[in-house]
């Protein structure tokens, strides 16, 4: 597709244009939250990237994207990076950097031409979405997509910043004991914060490091929009949420969007199904769920999956992967093509002999429908990356996880998730990832016996699948509250 404006709304009904930022954890969420508005009677305009356009066209096949109903349009824009038909996460901090310096004119002109618009629903990391729709005099609401905690997390560089704590003095502080240091006073976060809790983007040395100083700008600015939305609920996150509140006039949970985009928020005749539209950057492997049906005891399987950005090291997955031979235990392991750094042929990159160990108890896929493998009654466990999307997920399924954060406000979720005041759902990998003990981590977790670590976080997994079910109703309310007060408001 060409950057070319999408067809003009027909100002019968309100139109919202959406603008995701570019990666599958942001386009999925902002995608859910289209499907509800435009359920609720909004024309929508979703806005990609090129690159995710075509990736987008490529896993779906070109007809589920043409066959639309005409008030829901797909449009694209350019974001600056050179051409690539790869089929790979663009790189973070490039992406950052690109979309903020590159896309805006070209935003601008979609808006230009899409006229007329009622309301722009951006990410809160495109938050140049604020200024153009000042300019057109529309309201723009900002989708912050991960979590409040995270939020929070890099609200807090700023006094973390004053303190003299990050940018870090030096490289040692990373190894030396230094990101162990408690962090019991910051605003809106739990008691039980290390500095290594933190986003993973104060690990620089370098005061004009390009992940940190964007995300502490972009989080700053969300006070500018008329609105920050967020997919979380309060009885999840109270405090981050208060904080959150304290700092920006309109903060609307409506999370967690699965269950509040299947079973409340669209009423009964509220537009054409756009159960086609799916945002899955690469193609689904339909065999998991068969695989998983196969399966005879309930709760048995590991489920793995690092989602769309985590890379590792050949090792690193070669530790796993022998780790889950020893475990014992039956898994379903999401190797995405570009998981090893440097390889976009990542499961041919796993150790020579272990297919053999591990045959008929293990299955191999390169992407999946996540949210119905979690779904699924045979999977016991969610090793994870601790993505915020994947979290809620899984929380949603009632699924405890083990957590291996990556990057970003990963880390923030990993330990709201494994500890016991907070979420108490999970339990950490450690970042050295060894065999034994990702093999032991396994055990503990999915062994249910009395008293167990492994049944408590199971149980309270389940308690919290039942608070987002009760939190649905709030949200929904707070849905529309979002679209009286602010989406139609026109200001
Ligand atoms: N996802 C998926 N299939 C996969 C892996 C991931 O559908 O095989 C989805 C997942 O359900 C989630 C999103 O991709 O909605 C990943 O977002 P998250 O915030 O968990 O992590 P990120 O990819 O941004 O690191």
């Amino acid at each position: 597709m060409s950057s070319a404006p999408p067809p003009a709304a027909t100002g019968e009904r309100p139109h919202a244009v959406c603008l995701p930022f570019p990666a599958q954890g942001h386009i999925t969420p902002m995608l859910k939250l289209a499907k509800i508005l435009h359920g609720r009677g909004f024309d929508v305009t979703f806005v990609n990237t090129e690159y995710n356009h075509r990736r987008l066209v490529r896993s779906r096949g070109a007809a589920a994207v043409a066959g639309l109903p005409g008030s829901f349009r797909f449009a694209a824009i350019p974001d600056g990076l050179p051409a690539s038909d790869a089929d790979a996460t663009q790189d973070p901090a490039s992406i950052s950097h690109a979309t903020k310096h590159h896309c805006p004119p070209h935003f601008r002109r979609l808006l230009a031409a899409a006229a007329p618009v009622a309301c722009v629903v951006a990410d809160g990391l495109m938050s140049f979405a604020v200024d153009a729709a000042r300019e057109i005099g529309v309201p723009c609401a900002l989708f912050w997509t991960a979590s409040a905690c995270g939020y929070m997390g890099y609200r807090n560089f700023r006094p973390l910043i004053d303190r003299g704590i990050i940018p870090l003095k030096e490289e040692e502080q990373l190894t030396n004991g230094f990101m162990e240091m408690a962090v019991d006073w910051a605003p809106g976060m739990s008691k039980h914060m290390r500095l290594k809790d933190f986003p993973s983007f104060l690990r620089t040395t370098d005061p004009n490091d390009v992940l940190m100083t964007f995300q502490l700008g972009e989080v700053e600015r969300a006070e500018s929009a008329s609105a920050v939305i967020v997919n979380s609920f309060d009885a999840l996150e109270r405090a981050a949420l208060d904080a959150m509140r304290a700092i920006i006039p309109a903060v609307y949970t409506i999370g967690p969007l699965g269950p509040v985009a299947e079973e409340a928020a669209v009423p009964a005749g509220g537009g054409p199904p756009l159960d086609a539209i799916s945002c899955s950057l690469w193609r689904e492997d339909p065999t998991c769920l068969a695989w998983l049906d196969g399966r005879e005891k309930p709760r048995s399987v590991v489920y793995v999956n690092f989602g769309s950005v985590t890379v590792m090291t050949g090792e690193e997955l070669a530790e796993f992967a022998w780790g889950f031979a020893g475990s014992g235990y039956d898994f379903l392991w999401v190797v995405r093509p570009d998981v090893v750094r440097g390889d976009t042929a990542s499961a041919s990159a796993l150790p020579p002999g272990f297919a053999e160990a591990t045959r008929g108890r293990g299955l191999l896929a390169s992407w999946c429908d996540q949210e119905a493998v979690l779904r699924h009654g045979a999977v016991g466990l969610f090793l994870t990356h601790s993505g915020w999307n994947s979290t809620v997920e899984s929380l949603c399924a009632g699924v405890p996880m083990l957590c291996w954060p990556f990057f970003a406000e990963q880390q923030t979720n990993c330990r709201y998730a494994c500890v016991e005041d907070e979420w108490g759902v999970a339990m950490e990998v450690g970042d050295d990832v060894r065999r034994d003990a990702v093999a032991a981590r396994i055990r503990e977790a999915m062994g249910g016996g009395e008293g167990t670590k492994g049944r408590e976080m199971r149980r309270r997994a389940e308690e919290w699948k039942e608070a987002a079910v009760r939190a649905t109703a709030e949200s929904v309310a707070n849905l529309e509250s979002l679209i009286g007060d602010v989406l139609l408001s026109g200001k």
